[in-house]
């Protein structure tokens, strides 16, 4: 019922410190930490959650882990399984509570399933754990397992909430109603935002963002080779030289509703066009369906007089929301002719994960069909620079994939309507991306507006984006400033060098 993880760290600190960007990062840890590894001493810190793989947590638990061993700090990683039927439907349920969906009675039947299976889960931990150790626990299936070992044990206790809505609803409330009485056993809690504290913490909370490696698969840095090898290696290049295809490539969406690689029916430009890229989860939070709309709308707006074939979805958008200005710009503000260039030769890739992943994921499914169907009412001039394509499936390669095309893209959107806290934009910002992002949750806390890119005002409407596009890409001279700045700014907040400075900074404290 409780497993014991093996962690390898896969890169030394000496090897992350060999990158001129990352020294800094690392030596500033190596400095700040030494009190708290001290306070450690003789005492293993146990990280509990409930899966080993899948998800951003399982992703940098071993990169967190092997830093905290390196540095002298003793840490395991337990993963909770639970075979009673129902109990991970009903913590389901409760995260999307969290997240403001769902029947918000929680019924005694529920409330006797979590507490008999968090029962089993906690005595399984007791007999594992010493007193003197530091017990953190992820999320809530393992919650109230932990608040009982923590009670039992009277040992130090830490619990880490990844989930996070900007919004108080009846819904999240009645999920946060029934979480209380374990949160309250233990000394501390830890989000990802601060605009995710419930309020009966609202004195009481830590902050620390999430993290990435940035020797991952998905953010090592590529030579312009290997950018150029990996896309065609997944087929999103077309080359006549020699490469090995992956196994199964990523695919794009074409004219008879199939999925072909993504050279077919031509060559994308991925290379040598103005790119605009969003890679997320099929999800219509996600924001696609709007920035389709916008990027064909800018398109529109380029195209010579007389080239007036309107899309049939366009039309009956203009007569929603009514188009900014009926298509034309405010006086006074002419496209030069790079800029006009620059619109009319882009393309958008809007990628996703392979739709065999979500087989089993009924939302994933259709809102990827919602864009499928955007996609076709598009005009074929202008659906033609629009790419949907789907990640090989295989984890290692479609990561290679993400970090390709956020380092060839000109710009990379993300332009979710609610976001809990968007790695996306933080993968893409290390790489010194140009980043376009909606403002709302994680992306409005990580890229200031005009400082680290650009953030669209209101992401549902078109033209909205539309017009945050348009200046992007009518200020190139800007593009170095932006994205220099949100390499510093992940530099600074969001690796995983800052992330354990963080961790020991908390239980470092609460040892003391
Ligand atoms: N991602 C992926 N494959 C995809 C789309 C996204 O591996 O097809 C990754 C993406 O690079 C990021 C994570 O999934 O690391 C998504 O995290 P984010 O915080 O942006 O959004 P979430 O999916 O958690 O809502």
């Amino acid at each position: 019922m409780v497993r014991l993880i093996d962690v390898e760290m896969e890169h030394t600190l000496a090897e992350y410190a060999t990158d001129i960007v990352l020294r800094e990062s690392v030596r500033e840890m190596q400095d700040a930490i030494t009190d708290d590894v001290a306070a450690l001493e003789g005492r293993t810190v146990w990280m509990v959650n409930s899966t080993a793989s899948g998800g951003g947590v399982a992703e940098m638990m071993p990169k967190l882990l092997g830093i905290f061993r390196t540095l002298g700090v003793d840490a395991e990683w337990a993963v909770i399984d639970v075979d009673a039927p129902g109990f991970f439907e009903f913590t389901k349920d409760v995260h999307n509570l969290l997240h403001g969906t769902g029947d918000p009675e929680i019924v005694d039947r529920e409330r006797a399933l979590y507490e008999r299976a968090s029962r089993s889960v906690a005595d399984e931990l007791v007999g594992r754990l010493a007193p003197e150790d530091v017990l953190v626990v992820h999320d809530p299936q393992p919650l109230a397992a932990g608040a009982k070992v923590a009670e039992e044990l009277g040992l130090p206790a830490v619990w880490r909430c990844h989930i996070g809505s900007e919004r108080q609803t009846e819904k999240s409330r009645a999920a946060w109603e029934f979480l209380q009485p374990w949160v309250r056993d233990y000394d501390r809690a830890i989000f990802s935002l601060p605009a995710y504290v419930p309020e009966f913490l609202h004195d009481d909370a830590t902050i620390v963002p999430p993290a990435i490696d940035p020797f991952s698969a998905k953010n090592k840095r590529l030579k312009p080779q290997e950018v150029a090898g990996i896309l065609a290696r997944a087929e999103l290049v077309a080359t006549d030289h020699p490469t090995e295809p992956f196994d199964e490539p990523a695919r794009r969406l074409q004219a008879d509703g199939t999925f072909a690689p993504a050279t077919e029916p031509a060559d994308l430009g991925l290379l040598f066009r103005p790119v605009v890229c969003q890679i997320s989860r099929w999800d219509s939070l996600k924001g696609f369906l709007p920035l389709l709309r916008g990027f064909a709308r800018l398109k529109r707006e380029v195209r010579p007089a007389g080239d007036a074939g309107a899309d049939v979805e366009e039309t009956s958008e203009r007569e929603e929301k009514g188009a900014t200005n009926g298509g034309r710009r405010a006086e006074g503000t002419a496209r030069t002719d790079a800029h006009r260039r620059r619109i009319e030769d882009a393309r958008l890739v809007l990628a996703g994960p392979d739709p065999s992943s979500v087989a089993d994921d009924p939302e994933g499914r259709a809102a990827l069909e919602a864009i499928e169907e955007a996609w076709h009412s598009l005009d074929p001039s202008i659906r033609r620079d629009v790419a949907v394509v789907v990640m090989p499936p295989d984890r290692h390669e479609s990561a290679l994939v993400i970090n390709a095309l956020q380092r060839c893209a000109t710009v990379v959107a993300q332009n979710s309507l609610r976001e809990g806290f968007g790695l996306t934009v933080t993968e893409a910002m290390w790489k010194r991306a140009v980043l376009m992002g909606s403002d709302t949750g994680g992306i409005g806390a990580q890229i200031r507006d005009g400082e680290d890119g650009r953030l669209v005002p209101d992401a549902a409407d078109p033209g909205s984006v539309a017009e945050t596009l348009d200046a992007v890409f009518g200020a190139p001279d800007r593009w170095d400033e932006w994205s220099h700045s949100a390499q510093r700014r992940v530099a600074d907040n969001y690796l995983v060098f800052e992330q354990v400075t963080r961790w020991l900074d908390v239980l470092g404290a609460l040892v003391r």
